[in-house]
């Protein structure tokens, strides 16, 4: 289980069972799946374990927007399968939109099916010219008839080819930059939206491309008004980038217990490398920085949940730390583990591919810095 202990001032009675509950189900149904051996068998993987968080009803603290929840279950997931925290971490994301800009059909629609996990949402923004830079978007929504036509492409798009259900930013009105941006959710059996290509990473994690070529979506599958696409997608990424962080905590911790066993097992020039100061240093380190980022992520989480309107610097703050922390926590434990630790399949190696892409996506660290700044400089 996650130690509350650290974290208890954020929590409320109920998260306290959560995280017991959560930490039974990950060892008893998740951490028992086996590793899928390539892209093919993550994108199966990703599917089935979609199905177990919706029968389990895990995905209702999504619905909830209960952060600290979502954070919790995020933290084990990432601990026990980083595929598992991407499936949770996903559905999250292609879900926010609709809860933060949804009319009361669209809700009506979709919410039912995506909470059961039958219906497997991405969130479709990211495209060749446009990283970081969001407002750069160039997929066109044309207005035609009563609905809109879409044509361009979404790249680096998690869950590209195994989900039912889009949430795309485009532009309706290029002219007016970021303010021209429009979201909408697109169907994946819509005419005109085609699986490009899979983008296979390092760790198993579905990725890929897809492209909009005459896409003919009705007017109702406008989100929120147009031309608030963009405020929608940064609200969804600040409401969302305490769970990044804590998905980074629960990889951390697994890394910090994968050494703490084999310092105290493994034995060189006579002792168990426990005894020996410069890695008692790497495990003191590890586990405060953990404890940093974890009050970070809780407070980010609590602020939100207690009805702050916008997390936005605390948020980045999580998200830049427990990030960076996460990295250099599996760095070390690779390290302690030595020769072993970079054997494939063990499980700092596996946590070694899967953490480095939290760093990157839903906002880099630089794009995190960036926005403290800001907000410390207005
Ligand atoms: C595993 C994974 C899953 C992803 N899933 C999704 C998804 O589901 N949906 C989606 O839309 N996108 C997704 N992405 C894309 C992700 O959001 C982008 O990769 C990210 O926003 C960075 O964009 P970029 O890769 O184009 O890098 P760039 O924006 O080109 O940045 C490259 C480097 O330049 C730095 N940089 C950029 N601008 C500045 C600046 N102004 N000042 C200082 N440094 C700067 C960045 O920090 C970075 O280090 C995913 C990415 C990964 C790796």
């Amino acid at each position: 289980m996650p130690d509350t202990r650290a974290i208890r001032a954020f929590l409320e009675p109920h998260h306290a069972t959560l995280a017991e509950r959560v930490r039974a189900f990950a060892g008893d149904e998740i951490a028992t799946r086996p590793d899928p051996a390539d892209d093919r068998a993550a994108r199966g993987e990703a599917r089935a374990i979609l199905a177990q968080l919706g029968a389990g009803s895990w995905l209702q603290p999504i619905l909830d927007l209960d952060l600290r929840a979502c954070s919790l279950i995020r933290e084990v997931l990432g601990e026990a399968s980083p595929l598992a925290d991407a499936v949770f971490a996903l559905q999250a994301l292609g879900t926010t939109p609709i809860l933060l800009g949804g009319s009361p059909a669209q809700k009506d629609r979709w919410l039912g099916p995506i909470m059961r996990g039958e219906v497997m949402t991405a969130f479709a923004m990211t495209e060749p010219e446009a990283g970081s830079d969001v407002g750069a978007i160039a997929t066109t929504a044309r207005r035609d008839g009563t609905g809109y036509v879409l044509d361009g492409t979404k790249t680096l798009i998690s869950n590209a080819g195994i989900a039912d259900l889009y949430a795309v930013f485009a532009s309706t009105d290029r002219e007016k930059g970021s303010k021209g941006i429009s979201c909408f959710l697109v169907p994946a059996d819509t005419p005109g939206l085609r699986f490009v290509r899979p983008q296979v990473l390092s760790a198993p994690h579905p990725l890929g491309e897809i492209a909009f070529e005459s896409c003919r979506v009705p007017a109702d599958a406008l989100l929120g008004a147009e031309g608030r696409g963009y405020a929608l997608g940064l609200a969804t990424l600040d409401q969302l980038r305490p769970t990044v962080a804590a998905a980074a905590c629960g990889m951390a911790a697994r890394a910090l217990a994968e050494s703490l066993t084999h310092v105290q097992r493994r034995q060189q020039f006579g002792k168990p490398l426990a005894h020996f100061q410069l890695v008692q240093q790497k495990l003191a380190r590890t586990a405060t920085d953990l404890t940093a980022a974890r009050l970070l992520t809780y407070r980010a989480a609590y602020e939100k949940d207690k009805g702050q309107a916008r997390i936005t610097s605390e948020a980045a703050m999580a998200k830049s730390f427990a990030t960076e922390m996460a990295q250099r926590a599996v760095d070390d434990a690779v390290q302690l583990i030595g020769g072993r630790g970079v054997l494939a399949e063990h499980p700092v190696e596996r946590l070694y591919r899967a953490v480095r892409a939290l760093r990157i996506y839903e906002g880099t660290t630089e794009i995190q810095q960036l926005i403290i700044a800001g907000e410390l400089l207005k």
